[in-house]
């Protein structure tokens, strides 16, 4: 379990502003954009300063709003970073950093890159046009007032979320799906090389789950989905980089997929592969995330788990469990998003578009 990077203090207050489309010549340079437009290229401040002649703290100034570059200036930064110089003006919706899990080994342009096109499906989803094919957003918020993981408050979040969303009793469907269906986004990139399951942005309007593309397993995917879910209903903007949310993140998962009220008396209190292969085709969870569930519900004794985890790891199932679920759930509605980027979104960067369609799934 990672820890949840920490934002610039202060960004929460301005993730209320809206976008609205824009006249160049009406608006200002927005320091933000700038910063973004590295990120999603990965240019370093040095290597753009180069570009257009001017000192790397210089380019550190603009990106603070320290100092406003000059219009023929943006047009050059614009240039070398190959978007549109409309791009450095178009209003920004500030974020923190985001929900990321398993940060460790993320190399910090990778991960920024991931972040910096999350922010960019956002943008296209909220400009004239773009929600057309969304669902409007219907996102229950819980907010939880402590960092204890065990706290009520998160399982009672869990169970708010299904209730507001009319899930059945039993295993949900498509996690995905049922996610796009209330308003959120969802994308699918490529994380490998930087080290990242999944992570999400809480914009208020239109918030953004990130799920790796690379990752065969649907039943763990599933799981990921659901966790970032809990950071959206439970977290916000409010909290994030220190390790008790990710906990709570993870209760919350384990309730919204697994209820306790119908999967407790399914669980078995000891290894018994054979139910647990059953249990995994039924739930559609990962036989490490059903015996998890078996000893926090006090079903399963801890040194019982501890030999069914031995069990799986002398098995190699760590790696690759038995019981393959297929391929994990794919968002549908972001396709849409391409269309505006193609059509409607001046400011959208043309050379992006193959990386964006990358993160759809026709
Ligand atoms: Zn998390």
């Amino acid at each position: 379990m990672g820890r949840c990077p920490r934002g610039r203090p202060g960004s929460a207050a301005r993730a209320r502003t809206r976008l609205y489309p824009l006249e160049v010549s009406t608006v200002l340079f927005q320091p933000e954009r700038l910063r973004l437009a590295r990120d999603v290229e990965k240019v370093s401040q040095t290597a753009l300063a180069g570009a257009i002649g001017v000192t790397p703290a210089a380019i550190s100034q603009f990106e603070s709003g320290e100092t406003n570059p000059s219009e023929d200036k943006v047009a050059a930064m614009a240039d070398a970073l190959d978007v549109p110089t409309s791009f450095l003006y178009l209003p920004m919706v500030d974020m923190h950093e985001g929900f990321f899990r398993s940060l460790r080994k993320s190399t910090v342009v990778e991960r920024r890159w991931a972040r910096s096109m999350a922010h960019l499906v956002h943008d296209l989803a909220t400009q004239p046009g773009g929600a057309s094919d969304l669902a409007p957003l219907d996102l229950p918020l819980s907010r939880v007032e402590t960092f204890d993981p065990d706290a009520e408050q998160v399982v009672e979040a869990a169970r708010l979320v299904r209730r507001s969303w009319n899930v059945p009793a039993g295993p949900i469907d498509d996690v995905v799906a049922l996610l796009e269906e209330h308003g959120i986004l969802v994308v699918r990139m490529p994380m490998g090389s930087a080290d990242v399951d999944a992570f999400s942005l809480p914009f208020g309007e239109r918030p953004v789950v990130v799920l790796s593309n690379n990752k065969s397993d649907r039943g763990r995917s599933r799981f990921d989905a659901a966790h970032e879910l809990g950071h959206l209903v439970m977290h916000g903007t409010s909290v994030w980089g220190v390790k008790e949310v990710e906990a709570q993140a993870h209760r919350f998962a384990a309730e919204f997929l697994m209820p306790e009220a119908d999967i407790r008396h399914e669980l078995p209190s000891t290894a018994d592969w054979a139910r647990l292969f059953e249990l995994k085709q039924r739930w559609h969870v990962s036989l490490a995330a059903l015996l998890m569930r078996a000893k926090t519900l006090g079903v399963m004794s801890p040194s019982a788990y501890t030999t069914a985890m031995k069990g799986i790891s002398a098995r190699g199932w760590r790696r690759v469990e038995p019981i393959p679920l297929g391929a994990p759930e794919g968002p549908r509605r972001t396709t849409a998003l391409l269309d505006v980027a193609r059509k409607d979104a001046d400011w959208f960067p043309r050379a992006l578009l193959p990386a964006l369609e990358g993160l759809t799934v026709e």
